[in-house]
């Protein structure tokens, strides 16, 4: 195997190499076809009506792989997946293969976000959910896989204002209780369900109590008034962004992204596969790139997608012509927009300093 010594290693094998950040990961739309297929065997026993509908999950593959033209939307997928994960020991079995095999693709810090959910009929609850977590991240730890992780509590915007609520309580309690494990709150879900708008107070109140803002935003064009009041809150990092620049009012929206210097998450693989950009070249990272904004690739959900962080990188770099010597400045400028504290961000910097001679930049 080519180590990153031996220099004259592949393209794909230097973007594994590289030493990475991943700011945007989903954990159930992270599961591996590995994890999937051990998560499928606890199912087996289960009567026929019963069985998640694996008809869907190989449907969806061809969509992703073989670029079949299937009437499914990651929505979809992701809500099979919470049917197939809905106990705490399929929690912590998806944490921890998730946690390695980031760890294994050369992420070095890890920000992992998830809906706390309750499951009466097997008796999880948000916080034994929420508990998992944060077991399986201590686990990997004290197992010696090579990375650094937090994890960020996620608002679904389909759910009550109630639900939002009861998160933003769990984060407080457990960014307390974890050790700063838990570093900051995320609001998903299908954007074209509801107005986000009303989640805006509850925000406020997570950001006044210490948590970081990992907002989705600007992911479908029809959300440009409810994107601004979002930035404006403002949040501390942006999720994809994609119509930012491409919207009614996009001139404010872009004012305000600027004005607060506001990084933004950008998943390439995901945003193509669910047509929200309509070709890689055509991916928003060019816009705000050549105008010095703060970028992160990342994965969105690798599971999903059938991606991984490295394979972003390098899809950049053949679809944008950037260099090696780019690629590694924008892994590392990553380390900058973590929510860990400063302490974590000198250990990532020696960590990289050290990695860049071996990659001979
Ligand atoms: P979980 O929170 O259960 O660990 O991960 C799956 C959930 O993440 C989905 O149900 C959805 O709420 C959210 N999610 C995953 N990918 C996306 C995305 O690209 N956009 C939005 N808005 N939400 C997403």
């Amino acid at each position: 195997m080519a180590t990153a010594s031996e220099g004259h290693v592949s393209e794909e094998k230097f973007c594994k190499l590289l030493p990475k950040v991943e700011l945007h990961a989903h954990l159930n739309g992270s599961i591996s076809n590995e994890t999937m297929t051990k998560l499928l065997a606890r199912k087996a026993h289960l009567p026929q009506d019963q069985q998640p509908d694996t008809q869907a999950l190989q449907q969806w593959t061809d969509k992703v792989e073989k670029g079949k033209d299937v009437n499914l939307v990651s929505f979809q997928m992701f809500k099979l997946n919470h049917q197939i994960v809905d106990d705490t020991e399929a929690v912590a079995m998806v944490a921890k293969d998730v946690v390695r095999e980031f760890a294994e693709d050369g992420v070095r810090y890890l920000e992992l976000r998830s809906t706390p959910r309750d499951v009466p009929q097997t008796g999880m609850t948000k916080r034994s959910y929420i508990e998992t977590v944060l077991k399986a991240i201590q686990q990997c730890q004290e197992e010696g896989v090579d990375i650094i992780v937090r994890f960020i509590l996620a608002i679904d915007r389909r759910n009550s204002l109630e639900a939002a609520a009861e998160t933003i309580q769990l984060a407080e309690e457990y960014r307390a209780k974890s050790g700063g494990i838990v570093v900051g709150v995320d609001l998903s879900g299908d954007p074209m369900v509801g107005d986000a708008r009303q989640f805006i107070p509850l925000l406020q109140q997570a950001r006044n109590a210490g948590l970081r803002l990992a907002l989705h935003i600007a992911e479908r064009c029809h959300q440009g008034v409810e994107s601004l009041a979002l930035l404006n809150i403002p949040t501390d990092r942006i999720g994809h962004g994609t119509f930012l620049h491409r919207v009614e009012g996009s001139q404010e929206l872009v004012a305000a992204t600027e004005l607060h210097n506001i990084p933004l998450e950008l998943c390439q693989t995901a945003n193509h596969i669910s047509k929200s950009v309509p070709s890689y070249d055509q991916h928003h990272f060019k816009y705000w790139y050549d105008k010095g904004h703060p970028c992160v690739f990342c994965t969105d959900d690798k599971g999903v997608f059938h991606t991984t962080l490295s394979k972003e990188y390098h899809l950049a770099m053949m679809t944008f012509d950037l260099s090696r010597k780019q690629l590694w400045q924008l892994s590392e400028r990553s380390i900058d927009f973590i929510f860990a504290d400063d302490d974590v961000k000198q250990t990532l910097r020696k960590h990289w300093t050290n990695e860049r001679s071996k990659l001979q930049l």
